[in-house]
């Protein structure tokens, strides 16, 4: 009998945050073992609770919630959506221009399928969030990788951008704030990006689901608040900002110069009716969290929790010998870089494997984030400051040991 095999254009399709480290994480756990995960941003998992308000709303409506809806969303979520824009600055933006998703992640999805032929070409960050790479190639396009630069500060530099720009190129990528590196990009560098696609008529897909997750007063803009003559598809959603991952809530807003998009704009359509619509009952807690109390910033101000276990695990991890880290002004990670001089690494993969198995940590390896070299790693600081200290402690006994070999 011949095997089922996989298809062929998964071929080229990578997702390593939940790879196959995270499997022997689960055997190990299954075996008894107690690992500290410092892998995937679920906040959920890490007593971060959704508020309570959003919870309330959804209970209330769950009799109204059996139905399909309109495939692009609850009217009240959409409206509530248009006014969060509106706050962002976004100009002229229709309810039609609001597609809700069951997380962005499906909406990543829609968009590049509703884009891309064969070898056309995306420009994404390494280090990137490996979804965007992952749908790109899925939907039979390639990831041309910019690199954002650590030397300054993870941001991107424009003019290798523009250098990866060729006949093929259809989009543009910005994660920002940005996972995995929490960067948070100023607004010269956005017009710098926009002015790329501007002169070579790209897209510009901005990923900004950590806008509410900033710290030490940082402020977010969204890139398609400054310009309308650049197509924008701006994504947003629960997970992060209101804890609710598990809801898979999140939308995709439509914006700047839609004639030149109508074409796309009429696959995203079909795309987004042939799944029918989004997770109903998730879609009644939109209006209630973008228009109630934003609890995010409790947790983000200076005595707030998010903020305390940044600054411990930065510090715990740039005292270890050989290790250095931009401090992160956004979102939930670290992105620390382990100086070859120190740590010879040639395999990373197998790096965060070992330590799995020794210091019964889980991380995640650089190159699952598209970065090149096997000389970063990529950690949550979601844990509380005890299972922190304990995780952090372990990786340097590990380092320790990694340096003596
Ligand atoms: N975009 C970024 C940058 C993320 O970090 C994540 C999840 O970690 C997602 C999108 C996926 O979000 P959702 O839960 O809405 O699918």
């Amino acid at each position: 009998m011949q095997p089922i095999k996989k298809s062929s254009k998964l071929n080229h399709v990578c997702y390593d945050i939940r790879g196959p480290v995270l499997d022997r994480a689960r055997q190990m756990e299954e075996d008894g073992h107690r690992i500290i995960k410092l892998n995937i941003g679920n906040p959920a998992s890490f007593g971060f609770e959704a508020p309570d308000e959003i919870l309330q709303d959804v209970i209330q409506n769950l009799s109204a919630a059996s139905g399909y809806c309109d495939s692009k969303g609850l009217f009240a979520a959409r409206k509530a959506i248009m006014h969060y824009t509106q706050e962002k600055n976004i100009a002229n933006v229709r309810m039609d221009d609001i597609y809700v998703g069951n997380g962005v992640s499906e909406l990543i999805m829609l968009a590049t399928q509703a884009l891309l032929e064969n070898d056309d070409e995306v420009l994404v960050p390494s280090p990137d969030y490996p979804l965007w790479t992952a749908a790109v190639s899925l939907a039979g396009g390639i990831a041309r990788h910019y690199i954002c630069d650590e030397q300054s500060d993870w941001l991107p530099d424009p003019e290798n951008i523009k250098a990866k720009v060729n006949s093929r190129t259809r989009a543009i990528v910005i994660i920002n704030p940005n996972n995995p590196t929490g960067a948070l990009y100023p607004d010269d560098l956005l017009r710098d990006i926009i002015e790329i696609a501007r002169q070579n008529n790209l897209i510009i897909f901005a990923d900004e689901i950590y806008d509410k997750i900033l710290y030490d007063s940082a402020r977010h803009t969204s890139i398609a608040s400054l310009a309308n003559d650049v197509p924008f598809v701006t994504f947003n959603g629960l997970s992060k900002n209101y804890r609710a991952a598990g809801f898979r809530s999140g939308w995709a807003v439509v914006s700047g110069d839609k004639t030149r998009a109508r074409d796309y704009i009429a696959g995203l359509n079909m795309l987004a009716s042939m799944r029918l619509c989004a997770n109903v009952p998730a879609q009644f807690g939109i209006q209630t969290a973008l228009g109630g109390y934003q609890s995010i910033h409790d947790l983000t101000m200076p005595t707030g929790r998010l903020k305390r276990q940044r600054d411990l695990a930065w510090k715990l991890l740039t005292d270890i010998p050989g290790v250095t880290c931009v401090k992160p002004q956004s979102a939930l990670y670290l992105f620390p870089r382990l100086d070859p001089a120190y740590y010879p690494i040639t395999d990373d993969e197998q790096f965060a494997l070992d330590l799995l198995l020794e210091e019964k940590v889980l991380i995640v390896q650089g190159t699952g984030f598209n970065w090149s070299q096997p000389d970063h790693f990529r950690i949550v600081f979601l844990p509380n400051s005890d299972d922190l200290t304990e995780a952090i402690g372990r990786i340097a006994q590990f380092l320790g040991r990694y340096r003596a070999r």
